[in-house]
């Protein structure tokens, strides 16, 4: 089969979900407007099987998640943060571990989101703070984490701690715990600017006492390795993510330089506007093409840190400049929360931070590159 045939029918095995996306997009404007938490969107989320996806063809997964961001940007961080855990319990996880709680997370009947960020480190995650000591067979936690999205209404948290002394050194010494919604407190949510529809929260837990069972391969230090492999496929979901905003942003543009009229004829007909639409429609299809890559090499397995990166990184570029380019065909209109431009504007400006800026990720691809490695001979 050809890869145009293997994504054919990866789109197919997705009607179901590109049906709900079509639904959710068609309420997107409103739901967003009102700013609620879409708990009535869960059940069919799990019907789907979203909150397990990531355990099977990551190229299904990215189709998936891209369906997500054409519908509605908020759906995805509540499933991209779960899938970390997902991933990391498949791949990480003890065979006690996995056969507990991969039943659990991977139906989405508990929902996890990921703890990573500090109020003093994000890029540079070997720089936290937030501590784990052992007491007998337990570990005591103290944590303060900032930016953790979906930390109200999680049943449980991923999160990253230095679990061993301050000189124990940077990667070597952090750990992976999954740990209770009521074991940590929200201290406050932050008000932003997209992904209306979510939580992001400032969030800590002192002094708290976990089970040996709960640290993420029963070894400590390894923490950091386990989170980098995790956020390759967090990437990638955002990526995927990011080429449904755009896709979203062109098809709204589209439709209104289609139906307005300036000069005594249908913008549409205008060579500059349709020169600004193929600039959209080009650009979103290499984001797609490189997503689709991308999780075609991370399906195979082993370190594909530059492959993600280079998906999330043109796919941030590429809804950018379809959430800006759509603005701009829209006019002035296309400024108001009348129409939908402004959500994708708002929306795809997560893309700059999130999952990894893109001028902390380039140093990474420019690293690799110059390296010669074997790995990416292919590009
Ligand atoms: C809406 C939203 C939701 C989020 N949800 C979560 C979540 O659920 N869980 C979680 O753990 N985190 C979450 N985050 C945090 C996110 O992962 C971080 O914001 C991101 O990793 C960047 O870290 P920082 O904000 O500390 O930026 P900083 O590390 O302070 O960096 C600021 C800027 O400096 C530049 N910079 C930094 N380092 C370098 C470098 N080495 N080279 C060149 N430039 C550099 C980049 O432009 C970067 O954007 C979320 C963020 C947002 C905006």
């Amino acid at each position: 089969m050809t890869g145009g045939v293997v994504i054919d029918s990866l789109v197919e095995g997705l009607a179901p979900v590109t049906a709900f996306a079509d639904l959710v997009r068609s309420h997107a404007h409103e739901w967003d407007a009102a700013g609620g938490y879409p708990a009535h969107l869960l059940p069919q989320m799990r019907e789907l099987g979203l909150f397990g996806l990531c355990g099977g063809d990551l190229r299904a997964y990215a189709l998936a998640l891209e369906e997500m961001g054409r519908a509605w940007l908020s759906l995805v961080p509540i499933v991209n943060a779960h899938s970390s855990a997902v991933w990391t319990f498949e791949h990480h996880g003890t065979p006690e571990q996995r056969d507990r709680w991969l039943p659990l997370l991977a139906t989405g009947a508990r929902l996890s989101c990921l703890g990573l960020t500090e109020p003093g480190a994000g890029s540079d995650l070997q720089a936290i703070t937030s501590s784990g000591h052992r007491e007998g067979d337990d570990w005591i936690l103290s944590i303060e984490k900032t930016l953790i999205t979906h930390a109200e209404h999680a049943d449980h948290m991923l999160v990253l701690v230095r679990s061993e002394g301050e000189d124990a050194g940077g990667a070597r010494a952090l750990s992976l715990f999954l740990i209770d919604r009521e074991q940590w407190v929200v201290e406050r949510r932050l008000p932003k600017l997209g992904t209306l529809g979510v939580e992001t929260c400032r969030i800590s837990a002192h002094t708290i006492t976990v089970g040996a069972d709960r640290l993420i391969g029963a070894v400590p230090g390894r923490g950091f390795e386990q989170i980098m492999d995790a956020l390759e496929v967090g990437r990638l979901a955002v990526a995927a993510a990011a080429v449904g905003v755009a896709r979203s942003a062109l098809w709204r543009a589209v439709e209104r330089v289609r139906e307005r009229a300036a000069f005594g004829a249908p913008l549409s007909e205008n060579a500059l506007v349709r020169h600004r639409i193929a600039g959209m429609t080009t650009r979103i299809a290499a984001a797609k093409g490189l997503v689709l890559l991308a999780a075609e090499r991370k399906n195979g397995g082993g370190r594909h840190d530059a492959e993600t990166a280079a998906a999330k990184i043109v796919a941030a570029e590429a809804a950018m400049h379809a959430a800006t380019t759509a603005m701009e065909l829209g006019g002035g209109m296309g400024y108001t929360e009348e129409l939908d431009f402004a959500r994708h504007l708002r929306d795809a400006a997560l893309f700059l931070a999130g999952e990894g800026a893109n001028s902390v990720l380039e140093p990474l691809v420019g690293a690799r590159t110059t390296a010669g490695e074997p790995d990416l001979a292919w590009i």
